[in-house]
């Protein structure tokens, strides 16, 4: 599977401009697309899952031009929106088997051979005779991935997965999209939280204002921040100025003041240790000193 996005941009009727001429390709594994909110994620991903048209450019997958043949790509898609909803009041496994029967799942034994399978994947068997929308949180995510995943999908789409879960349950989720990335299959995961771009991300996209401002691996990303992460032993005086001066990515308080990691070119006039970036480290390097603009609000 590939997926080839070539100049696409979108305007939409109010003349906001959310995608800039984003070139992308993408291959079988888990793909990342990290940015800030209002980035332009939901306007690529609608566009992917066919639910929107660019204004200009094009997607291709594998040799199929996504706006001439709709109904086949559509045909190897699966979709979790950031907002999915259960519509009805089905059982967690009737929801299921009339999700497999809309994938194309027509015989019944097949069906119900599938939806077990895949309860049991996502560890909601136990719970397959509750209503669906009795299920917590964490739960309803899993039937949305679910959903997505049944009928053998190509390719993969999940917007937003993780947003509104406990710590615990996003871990899982995680877990469990790495897990079915092990497929022969696309899963693009859309995301404003760097944690959700795990090193099992084989490849990821910054998408920042409508433009992609970096396109590779996670661990290239980390190795653009090595030498610029530091940690400072600060006084509470100290601290303060810190705050000002530079991007503060954690702080924990010891006897005498404040460990302080903060992500800087240098620290001038402070002592501390370079420490080893992480993915978070290099997100936060790239938007202040690689990207030509403030940093963005929802960080
Ligand atoms: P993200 O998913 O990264 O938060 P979006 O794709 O939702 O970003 O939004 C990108 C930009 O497009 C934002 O400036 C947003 O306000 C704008 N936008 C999104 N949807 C619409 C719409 N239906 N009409 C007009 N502008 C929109």
């Amino acid at each position: 599977m590939k997926i080839s996005i070539e100049g696409l941009n979108k305007i939409y009727k109010n003349g906001n401009r959310a995608l800039k001429d984003i070139n992308i390709e993408i291959e079988n594994g888990m793909f990342g697309l990290l940015g800030p909110n209002g980035a332009g994620k939901s306007s690529l991903m609608r566009i992917l899952v066919t639910l929107m048209k660019p204004t200009s450019g094009s997607i291709r997958v594998n040799d199929l031009d996504l706006m001439k043949h709709r109904k086949e790509v559509r045909g190897f898609l699966g979709y979790l929106s950031q907002d999915f909803a259960f519509f009805a009041k089905l059982k967690t496994w009737e929801f299921l088997d009339y999700a497999a029967s809309l994938a194309g799942l027509n015989k019944r034994v097949e069906r119900k051979a599938a939806v077990d399978d895949m309860l049991e994947n996502v560890g909601l068997y136990e719970v397959r005779e509750r209503m669906a929308n009795k299920l917590s949180g964490g739960m309803k995510r899993r039937l949305g991935i679910a959903q997505a995943l049944i009928g053998d999908p190509k390719i993969v789409v999940v917007d937003e997965p993780t947003t509104g879960l406990d710590p615990d349950e996003r871990i899982r989720f995680r877990n469990l999209l790495s897990k079915m990335s092990q497929r022969d299959i696309i899963i693009i995961l859309s995301t404003h939280i760097v944690g959700d771009i795990s090193s099992t991300c084989r490849s990821m996209a910054l998408l920042n204002r409508g433009e992609v401002v970096y396109h590779g691996s996670p661990d290239r990303i980390i190795e653009e921040a090595k030498g610029n992460v530091w940690q400072i032993s600060a006084t509470n005086a100290e601290f303060e100025v810190i705050k000002e001066k530079f991007h503060v990515i954690s702080t924990i308080p010891d006897r005498d003041g404040w460990e302080v990691q903060v992500v800087a070119n240098n620290i001038d006039g402070f002592h501390g240790i370079n420490v080893a970036p992480n993915l978070e480290h290099g997100y936060v390097y790239f938007m202040e000193y690689k990207v030509n603009n403030s940093f963005s609000e929802s960080y």
